[in-house]
């Protein structure tokens, strides 16, 4: 049985010692690939999942500014992120949103670079990927005004709302990515959400180096690590693990490989 993981972050210098190993140990656990998500250390460098997918087959990537980012973007950058679209393994833009958790960024500088990035996506025809904390409202406004108009999909990655959220997310054409969090015993919301959305808009991801899934919480995340929210997923809804490993592989080819 094989799965995807839709996001993870292996440019990350946690993995500096050990990525072969890391992509190995993915692969005997049935993860056939891999999205290498490209933001990295923000602009100018622009490739850090392109590098990935140029090095191992497994992976797909994504180009794109984090919201962290938004304040490094020079209008060079978003013009060099344009053409990488072109790169063959290159799915989507992302992962690009708001976070006003950390407010890194000044939130005008995220909501520009963000309302940008749907355009470049927007006139390649290239889904994109969200990453939305304590922004949901103005997340949601933005992709309303400026990314529903293209009629195209997207991904709510590491998806962390209740199913009110989810079914606006739904409605907006999005695919819910679940991850490590769904397994966390007190994430009785997403668990919700989980276990009401329609089987053909779920995905799996770890979002490595970050948020593992019980019983690994706390430690280094990996994309071997998929299984368990896979399992997870397929405990809450009901549904054989092969079942949600089939569907979730199913719902990425549709996404981003058509
Ligand atoms: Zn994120
Ligand atoms: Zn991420």
């Amino acid at each position: 049985m094989s799965l995807i993981d839709s996001h993870c972050h292996l440019d990350s210098p946690e993995f500096d010692n050990d990525r072969e190993a890391v992509i190995e140990r993915a692969l005997e656990a049935g993860v056939e690939h891999m999205v290498a998500i490209g933001t990295g250390s923000g602009p100018p460098d622009l490739e850090a999942g392109v590098r990935l997918a140029d090095k191992y087959p497994a992976f797909y990537a994504t180009v794109g500014v984090h919201p962290h980012d938004a304040a490094k973007a020079a209008p060079a950058d978003l013009e060099r992120l344009a053409g990488l679209l072109k790169h063959p393994k290159v799915v989507a833009v992302g992962e690009i949103g708001l976070d006003y958790h950390y407010d890194f960024s000044p939130r005008d500088a995220q909501k520009s670079v963000f309302i940008e990035q749907m355009a470049i996506a927007g006139a390649a025809r290239k889904p994109i990927v969200i990453h939305t904390r304590e922004a949901w409202d103005d997340t949601v406004a933005l992709i309303e005004q400026y990314w529903k108009p293209y009629g195209l999909p997207g991904i709510m990655h590491c998806f962390s709302g209740g199913p009110g959220e989810a079914e606006r997310a739904l409605d907006l054409g999005f695919y819910l990515s679940f991850g490590g969090i769904v397994t966390f015993p007190k994430a009785l919301d997403v668990q919700a959400a989980a276990t009401q959305a329609p089987r053909d808009r779920i995905l799996v991801e770890t979002d490595a180096p970050y948020l593992a899934p019980v019983p690994k919480r706390g430690k280094r995340n990996e994309p071997a690590l998929v299984v368990h929210t896979a399992r997870k997923l397929a405990g809450l809804r009901g549904e054989a693990y092969e079942e949600i490993c089939g569907a979730t592989s199913e719902n990425f080819r549709r996404l981003l490989l058509n």
